[in-house]
This record gives C-alpha cells, sequence and structure tokens, in this order.
C-alpha cells in the first residue's frame, strides 16, 4: 500500500510540475503546441482512478461489490461536504490580517443546493469535513451554512486528519479524507449509507466507491452557467434510494452519470 501511494504521490508531482510548466509556457508565443505536448505529459484522471482502485482493501472492495437494491423508501444517508472548491472558492488575494480567509465567492446554485439537503432531514444527515485548519472551517461555515449552521451533525477540520506535525502547518499532499475513522466512530455510518462530496479525487482515495467528485469551482472556471450542485442533487435523488451506495457509485459514478 505504502507503495502505491509513493506512486500516486509521484504521479501527483508530475502533475503538479506540468501544471506549474503550463502557466510559464502561457506567455511563449508557441503556446499551442507546446500545450499539445504537455497535455501528453499529464497523468488523466483515469490513470489515478486505475491505480487508486487496485489498492483499496479487499473488504471495501468485497461491500462495494454487494448489489444494491433500489428501496421504496429513501434510506438515511450521510452527506459528507468538503467546502473550497466544491461548494464556494476561496480568493486569497483579498486576504489580509483581519480577514485571513481570503474573498468568499460561492458556487451558483449554492443555496438551492442547501436548502434540498437540510429540507430532506429525514434521509440526509450532513457534516462538514475540510481540510483547512479549524478557524479557517469554523469562519467559513458561519459565512456559508447560516442558519444551517445548526443543523450540521458534526464539523471536522484538518486536524481529523492525523498529519505529522511538519505536515499540519504545510501544504500536505498526503491529505486523504478516511472514511473508517467516521466508520469507527459512530456506528450509524458506514460503506452502504455514507456519501463524501468533494472535489480532489486524491482525498478521497480509500473510498473512491463513497465519493460525488463536482467539477472542482476555481476562479479560472468561475461562470453564472456552472451547474453541478444541479448535477449532485440529481444524483443524489437517485443515492438516497440505495442500500449500497459504494455499488452504486461504482457502477455509475457521478462524473459520467
Ligand atoms: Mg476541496
Amino acid at each position: 500500500m505504502e507503495s502505491a501511494i509513493t506512486r500516486l504521490l509521484s504521479l501527483l508531482k508530475s502533475s503538479s510540475k506540468s501544471k506549474t510548466s503550463k502557466s510559464s509556457l502561457k506567455s511563449k508565443s508557441s503556446l499551442k503546441s507546446k500545450s499539445s505536448t504537455l497535455k501528453l505529459s499529464l497523468p488523466s484522471s483515469s490513470s489515478i482512478q486505475r491505480l487508486i482502485i487496485s489498492n483499496l482493501s479487499p473488504t471495501y472492495l468485497e461491500n462495494s461489490s454487494k448489489p444494491s437494491q433500489h428501496l421504496s423508501q429513501p434510506k438515511q444517508k450521510l452527506i459528507i461536504l468538503d467546502i473550497n472548491g466544491t461548494l464556494i472558492y476561496r480568493d486569497k488575494n483579498f486576504g489580509s490580517k483581519y480577514n485571513p480567509v481570503g474573498k468568499i465567492h460561492l458556487r451558483p446554485n449554492l443555496n438551492d443546493f442547501l436548502d434540498f439537503l437540510f429540507s430532506n432531514e429525514d434521509y440526509f444527515k450532513i457534516m462538514i469535513w475540510s481540510t483547512a485548519r479549524p478557524m479557517t472551517v469554523y469562519y467559513l461555515v458561519d459565512k456559508v451554512f447560516d442558519h444551517h449552521k445548526t443543523k450540521l451533525l458534526d464539523i471536522w477540520t484538518r486536524d481529523k486528519l492525523e498529519l505529522p506535525k511538519v505536515e499540519y502547518f504545510d501544504k500536505s499532499r498526503n491529505i486523504v479524507k478516511n472514511l473508517d475513522k467516521i466508520w469507527q466512530s459512530e456506528e450509524t455510518w458506514n460503506q452502504m449509507n455514507t456519501i463524501l462530496i468533494d472535489d480532489s479525487i486524491l482525498k478521497a482515495r480509500l473510498q473512491p466507491f463513497n465519493a460525488i467528485h463536482p467539477i472542482s469551482f476555481r476562479k479560472k472556471f468561475q461562470r453564472e452557467n456552472d451547474d453541478e450542485l444541479l448535477k449532485v442533487m440529481d444524483y443524489l435523488n437517485k443515492l438516497k434510494y440505495q442500500s449500497n451506495v459504494s455499488f452504486f457509485i461504482r457502477h455509475s459514478p457521478f462524473n459520467i452519470y
């Protein structure tokens, strides 16, 4: 497993190097031809996904192979929400010592999305898991969730990642949201009924069939017609009837649904 993670991180590293070279290339007139070359050197998300899947635990794979039944009534699901890149974009250029979080751009349809989640309390239980530090996360939750805040089941932050101290205060590439941690702490929740909504494939790499990955909401992608959250709502409307979400997501993943 360790070697797989090492390979994964080296894929990431090459991706990040390529992205760096992409931005430096932008100023050159031969951008078009160099971009074509660059495209070939980037690891595709499907190659990363294949590597992730080849290293899953046998128990996880076995559970995700148990066919899901379409239930006549929705069954309770735990929705774990990421914040940055999924619900909002934080422009840190506008940060200051009075506002370390920066300017917050809400993703289109966010209010409808939150109303949808919190008006279905009988079968959606919502918690937050952000990899930002606690103070930042609590600030963002105040701004983003407003009156829904009191209905959150829990708020998890960077301190739940069990990172070594040096990585806690740095931009660690080892970040993974291990859902086992939630499943071990609360027996109601398990692989059958847990859904992580996160723009990062890598942070969900230990339980990929429990994750929905909307396109990352970044400044460059900001546009009025971004409809990722509407698509997530449609997908959740299907998942809420499933007895085993990991089977359903494995066979009908969000991004090609
Ligand atoms: Mg994110």
